[in-house]
């Protein structure tokens, strides 16, 4: 059993913001924020590309409310919701979750750039081969 399922079980304790009957969500244990925030199913999905648009859709719905929640208590001045899925991409956990952050101001702790590279850039022809027919 992996350890967010232990953590959905209540095997292992965690601060548990919000749960029901298929989702919990609690604070990450080394935040990058105060009130960074974890968002799971109690299914256990590897990542979100292994994860059914329902229970997407719901953890979306639950991260909202969790917004509305910490405007009132904890003021931030905007959020990120990201979810990272395998290795390549900074999953740490493989249980699929997302990651409701409370950002104050661009200095704050968490450090996230989107830099173009010229070398990146697709071709005309890859840009045709991505669109969903
Ligand atoms: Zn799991």
């Amino acid at each position: 059993m992996c350890i967010f399922c232990r953590i959905a079980a209540h095997d292992i304790p965690s601060s548990i913001v919000y749960e029901d009957d298929h989702y919990l969500a609690f604070l990450d244990i080394a935040p990058v924020t105060k009130g960074h925030t974890l968002i799971i199913p109690k299914a256990h999905y590897d990542d979100f590309t292994m994860t059914p648009g329902t229970v997407i859709k719901d953890i979306s719905e639950i991260a909202r409310k969790l917004t509305k929640h910490y405007d009132a208590v904890l003021r931030p001045n905007g959020y990120n919701f990201i979810s990272n899925a395998k290795e390549a991409a900074g999953q740490s956990v493989a249980h699929v979750h997302f990651h409701l952050i409370p950002r104050y101001d661009e200095m704050d702790g968490l450090i996230l750039t989107f830099k173009g590279k010229e070398k990146d850039k697709l071709s005309e022809a890859l840009k045709i081969d991505l669109k969903v027919k």
